[in-house]
Order: C-alpha cells, then sequence, then structure tokens
C-alpha cells in the first residue's frame, strides 16, 4: 500500500461496479480522492444534460462518502492548465477510464507524457466499452464501414477473450480534501427550470439504471425485437442516459442479459443496438472529420437551404405533421425521444426541410440527456444520407405512413399533441382531412408547413444535384 494519494479522474464513469481505475486507487490506497472537472464551455449546448451531471455528482457524492472517499468538484476552463499546475505536486498517483472520443485519447496521450516526465505514476483503464477501438479491425487492418461485419467480428472478439477478474471496491480509511476552490452540484444545474420535468421521470444513480435493465430484462426483452418499434410503448430500455454518463458498464448489461435468460432473438436484437454504440465510437475514432462534417464528402455540395421558421416550428413541435411534433414534444418535456420517432423527425427536417443535418444534431446535442458525440453525431448522418453504413438520401420517410404503422391507434401523439386528442385513428396522423365542428386546423393545430409529396419531390431534385 502505497502513502501516496490515489487521485481519480471522473468523468463518464458514475458508478462502483467495473470502475476500473476508481477500484484500483482503492485498493492501492489508504486516502482516495475523487475528483470532476467541469468544464462550462464544454456543457454550454448541452442544457439537459447539465441537469442529469448535477444529480449524478450529487447522487454520486453521497454513495463515495459512505466508501469514505471525498468527491470533489472543480471548475476548470482547460484540462491542459488544470493538469500543469497539478503535475507540479508530486504526493499522488492518478487513475482513470478511458473515454472514446478523440479529443478524450489525444488527451490522454498529453497528460501520461507530462505524468512520465515528472515521474508520477498513473494508470489508465479500459472505459464503458465492450472492446478497444483498436481491437476491431478488417483482416487488412483498416477499419469497418458498415455495421453488420463490423459487430460480427467486435462479437466474437469480445466472446472469445478471456474475461479479467472483476475486482471490488474498498472502503478507504479516512475522507481528505485535496482540491481547493470545489463547487457544489447545483451550480451546475441549467438557469431555466424546465427541467422540473425530469425529476419525475428520471433517477440518475446507479441503482436505478441496474433496477431498470433488471425489469428490462424481466419483462420485455422477449419482445425487444418487436416492440422496439412503437412509441406508445415502453419497449426498449431506456438505458441511454446511464449508459452514455457510465452509471452502468456496457459488459454489466452483456453478463446481465446473457446470463438472465437463454439468448433469443430479442437479447441478440438487444446487443446489437449496444453494438451500434461501438460502431458509432470506433467510426468517429477512425474518421474523426465526420464529427463536424459530412462522413460522406459528396454531400459537402448538398444545396441545404436556410429557413429559420421552419426550424422553429420543427423544434417546438409545431410543423403539422402529428407523429413529428409529438416527437419534438417528448423530446423537450422528457430530455429523451424514441429511436423510431427520432428517425422520422429526423428525416423530416433533413429532407423534408431540406434543413442541414447539423441543426438537427445542434438540438438534439442541446435536448438530450443521452447526448453523445458518436451516436449523435452517427444518427443524424444515418438518417441524412452522409454517414457510414446510412440509410440511402432518396429513402425518405412518409411521417402520415410512418405515424400509421408505427403508432396506429394514435396513442402517442395523444400523449405529447393533446390539441388532437378527439381526433379518431383515421385522422390522427392527417388531421388537415378532418372536418368536424370544435376544431379548426391552423387555430387549434397548425396546417401542415410542407406539403408530403412537394417535399419528397423538391428533396429527390435536390440529391440529383450531388
Ligand atoms: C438522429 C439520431 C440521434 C441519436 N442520438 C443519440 C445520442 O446522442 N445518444 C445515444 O445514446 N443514442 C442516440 N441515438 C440512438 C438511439 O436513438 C438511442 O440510443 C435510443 O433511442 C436510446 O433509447 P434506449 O436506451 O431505450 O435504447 P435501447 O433500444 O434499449 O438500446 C439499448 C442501448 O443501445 C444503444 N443504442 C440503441 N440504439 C442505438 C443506435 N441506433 N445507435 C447507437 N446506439 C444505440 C444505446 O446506448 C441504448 O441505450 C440517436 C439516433 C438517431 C436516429
Amino acid at each position: 500500500m502505497t502513502k501516496k494519494i490515489g487521485l481519480f479522474w471522473l468523468r463518464d464513469d458514475f458508478r462502483i461496479t467495473k470502475n476500473d481505475g476508481l477500484i484500483e486507487a482503492t485498493i492501492n490506497h489508504d486516502h482516495v480522492v475523487v475528483f470532476y472537472l467541469y468544464k462550462e464551455e464544454t456543457y454550454k449546448d448541452q442544457e439537459a444534460q447539465k441537469w442529469w451531471l448535477s444529480k449524478s455528482l450529487s447522487n454520486f457524492k453521497k454513495k463515495l462518502d459512505s466508501l469514505k472517499i471525498n468527491l470533489e468538484i472543480v471548475r476548470s476552463n482547460s484540462f491542459k492548465i488544470f493538469f500543469d499546475e497539478l503535475v507540479k505536486k508530486q504526493d499522488f498517483t492518478i487513475y482513470w477510464n478511458k473515454v472514446y472520443e478523440p479529443e478524450y485519447l489525444k488527451f490522454d496521450k498529453y497528460l501520461s507524457n507530462i505524468l512520465e516526465n515528472r515521474n508520477i505514476s498513473f494508470k489508465r483503464l479500459k472505459g464503458n466499452s465492450l472492446n478497444e477501438i483498436d481491437e476491431i479491425k478488417k483482416n487488412d487492418g483498416s477499419p469497418f464501414k458498415v455495421f453488420t461485419p463490423f459487430w460480427r467480428n467486435a462479437e466474437k472478439y469480445y466472446i472469445e477473450k478471456i474475461p479479467s477478474k472483476e475486482k471490488k471496491i474498498k472502503t478507504c480509511k479516512k475522507k481528505i480534501n485535496y482540491f481547493k476552490n470545489c463547487i457544489k452540484p447545483e451550480k451546475i444545474l441549467p438557469k431555466k427550470k424546465w427541467f422540473k420535468n425530469f425529476e419525475k421521470i428520471w433517477s440518475p444513480n446507479e441503482e436505478s439504471g441496474l433496477e431498470q435493465l433488471q425489469n428490462f430484462i424481466k419483462d420485455k426483452i422477449i419482445n425487444y425485437s418487436e416492440g422496439r418499434n412503437f412509441p406508445n410503448i415502453t419497449g426498449t430500455s431506456k438505458l441511454s442516459p446511464f449508459i452514455k454518463f457510465g452509471q452502468i458498464h456496457v459488459e454489466t448489461i452483456w453478463n446481465e442479459c446473457i446470463n438472465k435468460k437463454p439468448k433469443n432473438i430479442g437479447t441478440t436484437k438487444f446487443l446489437a443496438e449496444i453494438g451500434w454504440r461501438e460502431f458509432n465510437h470506433s467510426l468517429i475514432n477512425h474518421f474523426p472529420h465526420m464529427l463536424k462534417n459530412n462522413y460522406s464528402k459528396k454531400f459537402d455540395k448538398f444545396p441545404w437551404e436556410k429557413n429559420s421558421k421552419f426550424l422553429s416550428a420543427w423544434k417546438k413541435g409545431l410543423t403539422g405533421y402529428p407523429i413529428v411534433d409529438a416527437g419534438m414534444r417528448e423530446l423537450y418535456t422528457t430530455g429523451w425521444m424514441h429511436n423510431r420517432v427520432r428517425m422520422i423527425v429526423g428525416s423530416f427536417l433533413v429532407k423534408h426541410l431540406l434543413i442541414n443535418w447539423k441543426e438537427g444534431e445542434k438540438y438534439f446535442k442541446n435536448c438530450l440527456l443521452d447526448y453523445s458525440p458518436a451516436s449523435n453525431v452517427a444518427g443524424w448522418q444515418w438518417v441524412a444520407g452522409c454517414g457510414a453504413d446510412a440509410a440511402p438520401y432518396f429513402r425518405i420517410f412518409n411521417p402520415i405512413l410512418q405515424g400509421e404503422k408505427f403508432d396506429k391507434e394514435g396513442e402517442y401523439v395523444k400523449k405529447w399533441v393533446p390539441e388532437l386528442r378527439n381526433l379518431s385513428k383515421k385522422f390522427i396522423h392527417k388531421p388537415w382531412e378532418f372536418n368536424e365542428p370544435g376544431f379548426e386546423l391552423g387555430r387549434d393545430y397548425p396546417l401542415p408547413i410542407v406539403k408530403h409529396e412537394e417535399a419528397r419531390a423538391k428533396a429527390l431534385k435536390a440529391f440529383k444535384k450531388i
């Protein structure tokens, strides 16, 4: 046992189970301090996640207290300045888990170098992923660009890996303070109080994530292949924000799914979605240009239109297309949107309104609790047709048919667009055909901002230009 203090740099790892860096620190040190570096700049366009982060910090702090570990939050606008200062001290060993984003991995190299130069010991451990990014490549060493062969290889590689022995966290000797000028988790909360709704829906802590997983495996996973398509039911796990913030490790998800029930089509499909997350992380690390620009360069010439009126109607859920509006309102109210509806609203923005996917990506980033650069950028580029293994641009979702197929009775629409609650299922996805006293289109609910057939033809014409 070394006399030095064990520091654990907390990033997206708000958990005790399978938190390699934190566990290792408690095994090697009597005194451990966990610190979170809050970079205001990063969160300036991630308002919803400020709420999840703040709650995660206060919940995790309580949990760590019981293990006699202090969690300190330090405001820092530059990781570089912070660590250049920290390494002047020599009384610590530092641990952290990887975050599989190019900027973080690049910074890891910088940090490892300065620590080595100062003779400070450190350990950088595996992050929230089944495999490491470089482990899954084609035979010729190049990265996969198509999901199916990627996942076939990744799944096989993971199954054949010899699992490392699971270590357990240790209670420390005494809680100590290490950093100066720490801030309280409440300081991170967004100024606007719209997040009050989130409090009724989500509990950002490890226990809730694990419980949600158990309930999902018990009741839902068996029908996941089918159930995941219907936004009016809870057919998916809703684990995405827990996974993003590392309240649950994907290896835990894998093990629980495999151990609890014989593998069935639902489990296979569910684990393949975890596979999409891995694929997206592989993509952004091998093709980092896609974080800011089109993965497919030919889309650089796409004739996007700027239309602030349309963009604003889309954001507010006032497009006149019920399934689109329901999705956008669900997002704003709950910080989450069903995957099927993410595809529908995404397609509507990019294809019906011809607005650049980057605008949608930006808005989702601000509103989603599960926002992750890899899955958001890849999701948007998949929808827009400019991503790797994407839906072809010319396949344009028809919001009426999508609604009629996946929200047959209109329950989802009625939940989020209550002004349509009196419409029968015949009209719920095309309220412009509803002609009854007491309901006036344009007054009670917006007229469609574009006509589907015209918008579709225009989008196809625009696509021909590239
Ligand atoms: C335009 C667009 C933007 C998206 N932005 C994000 C984002 O910022 N963050 C995010 O986590 N997901 C994103 N997704 C993917 C997907 O919509 C969500 O992961 C999913 O809806 C989360 O709900 P769930 O936890 O119930 O998923 P489940 O269906 O229960 O799936 C389990 C887990 O697998 C992963 N997953 C599921 N579907 C996908 C997918 N298509 N791509 C990548 N991972 C997936 C998630 O971690 C999810 O929690 C986006 C999809 C689209 C079309």
